[in-house]
């Protein structure tokens, strides 16, 4: 496996050469926030791949020799600098020099949130594990599509114009949304999010100054927490009459059916938008229009 990724890492530095030869940017992502900040800011100038493909669990996926390949290829490569394209650096690094240029989104937002030191995450230089959801607070999304707007023009200068228009309009609709979600917190008569699921909004709820209550401290790819856990949730649930319990995208919602039989509380889904369905992706879903969604079960959920 190992003599395999060398032979392809070889090929892609000779490929590197021919690269932006042919007209048109190409740009590889890896996840889909980052697949969607760089179609809605390169627009027609780009062929955007995503490599999680839709409906793929983002933490249990590993680059296939076809997806390093298109990384060799591209012009730029974004991703987000986390848990689940870790792999991503010791590509770069074996290919050395700048090929491709590289967009690494956790150097373009500021305080990272550690991963919580209850779940066993170390990364593997020892130093502190950085929760890597960081797109879920808008201002954050915004800081990333203003990044992906200075990274084209700098790769395209004939067309920095176009991509500032474009960052622009897209922080625009993202700023929008936060003011929007902001009303909603101001207004709420809780501020409390109880997650019978995963729990990647860390960045989104303290970016609105909530509390959260999750099955699991993190988005680890974890199915059955422990019965004290359920027994918590179902407690607070029933103790503080909590009207909406939440999950994430692609989830089971068995300890969601569990919490709701035991309390009468509804599940509504938070989208983290960290990877789409294939429903979703061939319905033109974009971070914009589920976060849209997200502020609706929001409101319903803060009553
Ligand atoms: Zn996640």
């Amino acid at each position: 496996m190992k003599r395999l990724f060398i032979i392809v890492i070889a090929l892609m530095a000779l490929l590197c050469v021919h690269a932006a030869a042919e007209g048109g940017l190409r740009i590889v992502a890896t996840d889909f926030p980052c697949y969607d900040f760089a179609r809605q800011v390169a627009g027609e100038y780009a062929e955007v791949t995503m490599l999680l493909k839709p409906g793929t669990e983002a933490h249990a996926y590993d680059p296939t020799p076809a997806d390093i390949l298109a990384i060799g290829e591209a012009n730029l490569f974004v991703y987000i600098g986390g848990e689940s394209d870790a792999w991503a650096d010791s590509i770069l690094s074996g290919l050395g020099g700048d090929c491709p240029r590289t967009l690494r989104m956790m150097d373009c937002v500021a305080d990272l949130v550690e991963e919580d030191e209850g779940e066993s995450h170390h990364h593997e230089d020892g130093g502190p594990e950085y929760d890597e959801h960081i797109w879920t607070s808008p201002v954050n999304a915004a800081a990333m599509v203003m990044a992906m707007g200075n990274a084209l023009a700098e790769i395209d200068p004939e067309n920095a114009g176009v991509y500032a228009a474009s960052a622009d309009a897209c922080t625009d609709q993202i700023m929008a949304i936060d003011g929007e979600i902001r009303e909603i917190v101001d207004d709420a008569s809780r501020k409390i999010l109880v997650f019978a699921d995963r729990f990647p909004f860390i960045y989104f709820t303290r970016e609105y100054g909530l509390d959260h209550m999750a099955a699991f401290n993190s988005c680890t790819a974890d199915t059955e927490p422990s019965a004290q856990i359920v027994m918590a949730l179902i407690d607070k649930v029933a103790s503080e009459q909590i009207p909406v319990i939440y999950t994430i995208e692609m989830s089971t919602q068995a300890v969601a059916r569990t919490i709701s039989e035991e309390t009468g509380a509804k599940i509504l889904t938070l989208h983290s938008m960290q990877t789409v369905t294939q429903d979703e992706f061939d319905a033109g879903e974009s971070w914009v229009s589920l976060m849209q969604k997200n502020a609706q079960a929001l409101r319903e959920g803060l009553q």
